[in-house]
């Protein structure tokens, strides 16, 4: 079964010609991924803000494994009812993917219940991302670490419940740590957070970026899955023996 991605991004500072978004990625920063995922043999395709129901009809939601989510400055316009049908999905098996300013995205707080607030600074900093579940499936193929010479920073105290598996850890040149590569399930559905990405700077150009996408994705794609429970349940599965009344 061929894998299928929408690669959803907001898609407005690369528009912005002052920007410097607009250089590094002229066509939107969901290309470089589009192009990665469709080059390792997935079905991927792009999905933005600014289409009819935000590029997620209902079609595309059935017809969707995994949705990787990028948003920053626009979160307020993405509709309520966009929202309900995304986290009906992923409760469903559908895997998500929340990348970088993605952590204040309407869909990432619904499905966390937390404000997902953390610390931040924009001052090209280096980040090493540390990998602290080696044997974990989307570390593979990674070395101890991945540094990216220029990002912006986000420390501690990221406010999200616990992760379910806690993947990667950032260290930033100015002292700050994050938890930067986070797992949770969700329903029958797998999230995962994964923190670089800043729209100012080449992160989603970098090839072992691009593979941790990849690998989540992989990780993120339903399975198959235990039935659906009896909820109402009329018959035991064992004889109940009769008790004897307990006295006042
Ligand atoms: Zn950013």
């Amino acid at each position: 079964m061929t894998i299928r991605v929408t690669v959803w991004n907001e898609f407005r500072h690369e528009k912005d010609t002052k920007h410097p978004a607009s250089t590094l990625y002229p066509n939107g920063l969901h290309v470089p991924i589009v192009s990665y995922l469709q080059a390792k043999g997935l079905e991927a395709y792009a999905a933005t803000l600014d289409e009819p129901e935000h590029g997620l009809t209902d079609a595309v939601l059935a017809n969707t494994d995994v949705l990787t989510w990028w948003g920053h400055m626009a979160h307020g316009e993405v509709s309520d009812k966009t929202v309900d049908k995304v986290q009906a999905r992923v409760l469903e098996g559908m895997g998500l993917i929340v990348l970088h300013s993605g952590h204040h995205s309407k869909i990432f707080r619904r499905m966390l219940g937390t404000t997902a607030n953390l610390k931040w600074r924009e001052a090209d900093e280096r980040e090493r991302i540390w990998v602290v579940e080696r044997g974990h499936p989307i570390a593979e193929g990674l070395g101890e670490y991945i540094t990216l010479d220029k990002e912006e920073m986000y420390g501690e105290v990221f406010d999200i419940p616990a992760p379910d598996e806690l993947v990667f850890v950032s260290w930033f040149e100015g002292g700050e740590v994050f938890r930067s590569g986070c797992c949770w399930n969700r329903g029958r559905g797998r999230m995962f957070y994964f923190r670089p990405g800043h729209e100012s700077f080449p992160t989603y150009h970098n090839p072992e970026i691009l593979q941790v996408i990849y690998n989540a994705v992989r990780w993120a794609t339903p399975h198959s899955f235990a039935p659906t429970p009896v909820v109402n349940v009329k018959q035991s599965l064992e004889q109940i023996s009769p008790k004897e009344p307990v006295a006042d």
